[in-house]
């Protein structure tokens, strides 16, 4: 099957077939920089690090561009409440969005232009708007009619005259209709500005810095445009008005746009108090734990939060790694003796052969990680159903076939950046986290061990299991192997 993808723009599922053959040009609109990046931003982010992923992996040369707005009526705000100015504020904010994305594993984009860099190509695109009689300079702001470009409404659905009933038409508004939008303000007083044609310092409309950054580097057609819900209507109905109404060409063949997080079914909201960065999250859980929730629900479906469903994810992201490095542990083993798998074990071995074309089916129909990960979950338990036998009874074919396994679904879960790590460091990393939890060091762990084995030597049977239970009381496993005895900790 090929790869279809949900148009917003057509409000269907059509074949992808990118514009230029094997040449994927994508733009997803970036943060405005003027604070820390919550769980929406995370799943913006992942949703469109694993779209990149999959194409990658489906063999296309994709040129991911993300914006970063580093000028905007929020950054003034928030700017003139610190007493800095706008550039300090959006280059510390530009470092704390590395900070926060950084630990999720996220791929970098191609490149990452800032508005205030391309001032002269707005400016352009303004110019050439007026000149098509489709933009007008009112007191040295511009804007855009709405009403002369005729596919207006036709991204979002909506009808131009049903907006305008609704729109405040404010006194004295410098606008021809209170639809219009602008391209161009002149700054305020206090204010950052740029030199223009069209009258006083000014500084650019939010919607034009999309359009000029896309076309510079993209062309004037690309293949896929992403953002979050919220944003087509109006950022990208205005993004794909201006933009087509200068080229006379589609702005994007494929808009493509994420669902919303929610928190315990309400919106999320500083006001609610139930705001969550992803630095928050991120000081008591993994990050792979939360790309993993983020991604458990189809993309352009709602998503909603909450630390138990968090929590959820994790643990089965550790049941993954343990089932893993299991796997890997016996695989490392020599084993002389062979028989044939055993005929109960036929649908484990299937789950795992079976997973690369199931998850690739998944990821095909629209980007569906929810059922992906829902193959992956199934191969990791028929891995443990091998494991199990494997611990009874070793022998070639079950090494083999748990290698397959292991490599099938390291594979197939690095698309969605999970189990990107070697599971033995993952799970030590884990395993010092809890114990430092629990209240013991290893130092005296392999104390209690060191006890134990000294009491084995002595015959002494009974003080030996006293250890270890005393140890498991605690949370931590003892394992008895050909090369001493190891800990673990017990989870769930
Ligand atoms: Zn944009």
């Amino acid at each position: 099957m090929s790869l279809q993808i949900f148009n917003t723009l057509t409000r269907k599922k059509e074949d992808f077939t990118p514009v230029n053959n094997n040449k994927v040009n994508m733009y997803v609109c970036g943060v405005t920089v003027y604070d820390r990046c919550h769980l929406g931003h995370a799943r913006n982010i992942v949703v469109f690090d694993v779209i990149v992923r999959y194409l990658m992996k489906k063999g296309y040369d994709v040129n991911f561009i993300r914006n970063f707005t580093d000028i905007d009526d929020k950054i003034i705000k928030r700017a003139n409440e610190e007493g800095i100015d706008t550039v300090a504020l959006a280059t510390r904010e530009i470092e704390n969005f590395y900070a926060d994305t950084n630990p999720l594993g996220v791929l970098n984009p191609n490149l990452e232009p800032k508005a205030t860099e391309h001032i002269p190509e707005m400016i352009n695109l303004i110019q050439s708007l007026i000149e098509k009689g489709v933009a007008y300079i009112s007191d040295g702001d511009v804007y855009f009619s709405v009403r002369k470009f005729q596919d207006y409404g036709e991204l979002s659905g909506r009808n131009l005259d049903e907006l305008q009933a609704g729109a405040r038409i404010a006194v004295a508004e410098k606008k021809d209709d209170p639809m219009d939008f602008a391209l161009w303000k002149v700054s305020k007083e206090g204010e950052p500005g740029w030199e223009n044609p069209f009258g006083a310092k000014g500084r650019p409309g939010w919607h034009i810095e999309c359009s000029a950054m896309s076309m510079k580097y993209l062309g004037e057609t690309i293949d896929i445009h992403g953002g979050g819900l919220d944003l087509i209507f109006p950022h990208h109905e205005n993004e794909k008005a201006q933009s087509e109404a200068c080229t006379h060409k589609p702005f994007v063949k494929y808009w493509v746009h994420n669902g919303f997080v929610t928190i315990n079914g309400e919106k999320m909201s500083k006001s609610l108090g139930n705001f969550y960065t992803i630095k928050d999250i991120l000081k008591d859980f993994e990050p792979e734990a939360l790309r993993l929730f983020l991604l458990s629900k189809h993309y352009r479906s709602p998503l909603d939060f909450s630390f138990d469903f968090l929590k959820e994810n994790d643990m089965a992201l550790n049941r993954g790694y343990q089932a893993l490095y299991d796997s890997q542990n016996i695989v490392s083993k020599p084993v002389s003796k062979d028989r044939p798998m055993p005929d109960d074990l036929k649908d484990a071995v299937i789950a795992l052969t079976g997973l690369p074309e199931r998850f690739f089916a998944a990821m095909d129909d629209d980007f569906n990680t929810a059922l992906g990960i829902g193959y992956i979950f199934e191969a990791i338990r028929a891995l443990n159903r091998l494991i199990q036998a494997a611990e009874k009874k070793p022998s070639k074919s079950l090494t083999a076939n748990l290698e397959a396994g292991i490599k099938n679904i390291m594979d197939t879960a690095s698309v969605l950046g999970i189990f990107v790590q070697n599971p033995g460091d993952f799970i030590r990393k884990r395993n010092l986290k809890v114990i430092e939890k629990i209240g013991i060091t290893e130092d005296e762990i392999l104390k209690f061990i060191e006890r134990r084995n000294l009491a084995r030597t002595e015959k002494n049977w009974a003080e030996a299991d006293n250890i270890r239970e005393e140890l498991f009381k605690k949370g931590i496993k003892l394992m008895d192997g050909l090369s001493g005895t190891t800990w673990t900790v017990a989870i769930e």
